[in-house]
């Protein structure tokens, strides 16, 4: 069997399980974010699917397969080619025809029941497949967790009502803690925004670690959990009003940064108010918020109504400011833009410190509601910022903490049966579109965040039910015939009994066995060794245990089923 163990990784590879799938021979690099999966690789790839479709089956959902290869026509009429951006990857193909590789199939599968759904008798349905997915990552890294070709569970709903829609949204929801857990992590649930997915709700499940990209962001209670995209936080309490001076004009040549202007002025970005201008189609959105504080731009597109918008070029903020990139202020913008968006931090703040709308000049002692307008027609207050230490939600405390995104679920709503056409006709015989819901699993992600989750300095530590196998046979003395056929006989009477059992006979040292069987993280280990033998026993190891337990050897089979089934009972308790 191909199992190429290797001491060390490759030095790109920064994080535990990006290390350990190279190092136990479960995958191999072939270019930037993509992977040959090995036999043992794809072994647990195949349990993971296996849970997976066992589940969605159970929930009724039902399997289909669709082209990785897309016409772009699709993508333009739900403007999508544009919104993906180069995360999308296109290719002409010999005919001049534009194409793309699929990153999620909602255009497809829309398309594929507008032909098909007529009438709300055939409704609800849910079609999901299990294929791969391409997206053309801007930093691909650590392993699988972000690669550019990875496997995905996409599960798609249609209904004739809300009310379908939300039962179907919270089966998956349940579908989903069923399968994370048969997989043996430990999930968080966290409220999410729809990004470029559209929509009106959506959770996602997240595993906990340091290696996580995303934050996690909870009451200590668990009354909330959201991810920082998402989450809402309380407004500050309102500045003591200072005496302040009136304005003054500072100059601060060629210091634009808040760090640079910080240093310079010898002050704290909290006491700064950063003045950002966006082009939003034809229009300019100025937008407010306090110094230490980063603009949430999920948050802020949905201010906006969900349009999409991007910093503005430096001619457009030269000729609303009057003032070169740097040094911009709200001073006075209100007026000029189309749009005046503040942050409640910034609103609740004495005075701050911020451009002068002059080039190489910043201006301090400038009062919220004073210098410039809080309220009007084009002007908004809301909360468009990241959520930080200290703050609150509904007056609890937030905590933060990374994980890894396994798993999303979407209520859509129309944005994708509007756009092309899937309708179906009512009972009054008139058309509807369907209401729809999206179901992301990420397969590789799953195995990743599972050694993520769980590893030690020898190597991985699987869950049973994902492992590659759950039982190694590690014959100690291939020489000696009666250690070599005991081995056999339990790895065949464990085969018999449908355990997954690896029977390791090869002609290495005991060393090298154990350690290649801690490295690829089987959970149970049978050591038949000669001294052992000699008195009737073999070794029985959990991976998990520090030592071996010695058993009769005619017990080996019965006691390593009772073992297996035992971790696999608490998998599912
Ligand atoms: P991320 O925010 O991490 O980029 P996403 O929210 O864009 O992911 P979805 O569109 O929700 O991803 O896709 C569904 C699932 O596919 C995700 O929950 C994740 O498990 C998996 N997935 C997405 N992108 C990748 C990737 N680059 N590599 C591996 N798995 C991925
Ligand atoms: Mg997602």
């Amino acid at each position: 069997m191909l199992i190429p163990t290797v001491k060390e990784a490759p030095s790109d590879a920064e994080i535990p399980s990006h290390k350990l799938m190279l190092r136990a021979g479960l995958m191999r690099k072939l270019a930037s974010g993509t992977y040959t999966y090995l036999p043992l690789g794809w072994r647990c790839l195949l349990k993971v699917i296996g849970i997976v479709r066992d589940e969605m089956n159970k929930a009724g959902a039902q399997e289909i397969l669709m082209p990785c290869v897309q016409p772009i026509e699709l993508w333009q009429q739900t403007g999508r080619d544009v919104d993906y951006g180069p995360t999308m990857a296109h290719f002409q193909d010999r005919h001049g025809r534009q194409n793309v590789l699929a990153p999620t199939a909602e255009e497809v599968v829309t398309s594929v029941a507008a032909g098909e759904i007529k009438s709300y008798k055939q409704l609800p349905i849910n079609l999901y497949q299990i294929s791969f997915k391409f997206r053309d990552e801007f930093r691909p890294r650590f392993g699988v967790l972000r690669s550019r070709e990875f496997i995905m569970k996409d599960a798609y709903s249609f209904h004739a009502d809300e009310k379908s829609l939300d039962t179907e949204y919270w089966s998956m929801y349940e579908t989903y803690k069923r399968i994370f857990k048969r997989c043996g992590l430990d999930y968080v649930i966290v409220e999410a925004e729809t990004g470029e997915m559209g929509g009106s709700g959506s959770h996602q499940f997240t595993i906990p670690c340091p290696s996580g990209e995303d934050i996690i962001v909870y009451t200590e209670d668990g009354s909330y959990a959201a991810n920082i995209e998402k989450a809402a936080v309380d407004p500050l309490p309102k500045t003591d009003p200072r005496a302040t001076e009136p304005p003054v004009l500072v100059h601060t040549p060629n210091v634009g940064s808040i760090e640079a202007v910080c240093a310079f002025l010898k002050t704290t970005p909290q006491e700064m108010i950063k003045t950002l201008i966006f082009s939003v189609g034809d229009d300019t959105v100025v937008v407010l918020v306090r110094g230490d504080h980063e603009l949430n731009p999920e948050k802020f597109t949905q201010v906006l109504g969900g349009k999409h918008n991007e910093l503005a070029k430096p001619e457009v903020i030269e000729r609303i400011t009057g003032a070169k990139v740097g040094f911009a202020g709200p001073m006075g913008l209100a007026e000029k833009a189309s749009k005046l968006i503040i942050d409640y931090a910034v609103a609740v703040m004495a005075s701050g410190i911020t451009g002068a709308n002059k080039t190489d000049y910043h201006v301090k002692n400038i009062v919220p509601g004073k210098d410039f307008p809080l309220f009007g027609d084009n002007i908004i207050m809301a909360d468009i910022r990241n959520a930080v230490e200290g703050d609150t939600h509904k007056s609890k405390k937030l905590l933060f903490k990374h994980g890894i995104e396994v798993g999303q679920v979407f209520k859509l709503g129309t944005k994708y049966s509007v756009k092309l056409g899937c309708n179906f006709l009512d009972d009054s015989g008139k058309a509807n579109p369907c209401l729809m819901g999206c179901y992301g699993i990420g397969i590789n992600r799953i195995v990743a965040s599972a050694i993520e989750a769980a590893n030690d300095a020898n190597g991985i530590i699987f869950p049973i039910s994902i492992a590659p196998f759950e039982v190694i046979v590690v014959s100690l003395n291939q020489d000696d015939a009666e250690v070599a056929s005991t081995a056999e006989k339990i790895y065949n009477d464990l085969k018999t009994s449908g355990i997954e059992v690896l029977l390791d006979d090869r002609d290495e040292r005991a060393g090298v066995k154990f350690k290649d069987a801690d490295l690829i993280g089987i959970p149970v280990r049978i050591t038949v060794g000669k001294k052992a033998l000699l008195t009737g026993s073999v070794e029985l190891k959990l991976r998990t245990d520090p030592k071996p337990t010695l058993i009769p050897v005619d017990t080996a089979v019965a006691k390593t089923l009772e073992l297996v089934n035992s971790l696999k009972d608490k998998i599912n308790s």
